[in-house]
């Protein structure tokens, strides 16, 4: 994935979700990485490993956790230690 593709906005998501039923439940993964991604001073969406907010500089303090088993994440983890799915980090 690209760095273009991982700051791709919510509104792009969704539409994207609605194409294809078979593809939005990928998408809701992301869609809820999107959320814990936002910004919480200005709401600005957020690559998932961001350190600062792009848009108003606020230090964030992002935690992954696993989609599938709530397992709390290392923030560049590629995969789940404990069941293995994948994370959606780029
Ligand atoms: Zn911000
Ligand atoms: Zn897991």
């Amino acid at each position: 994935m690209s760095a273009a593709q991982a700051s791709r906005s919510v509104e792009e998501v969704w539409a994207h979700a609605a194409m294809a039923e078979e593809d939005k439940h990928l998408e809701e993964k992301d869609w809820r990485q999107t959320i814990r991604a936002t910004c919480p001073n200005c709401q600005a969406p957020l690559a998932t490993n961001a350190k600062f907010c792009p848009e108003c500089g606020a230090k964030l303090k992002v935690e992954l956790h696993c989609t599938e088993c709530g397992t709390l994440l290392a923030p560049n983890a590629k995969f789940c230690p404990e069941c293995g799915t994948k994370t959606g980090v780029k």
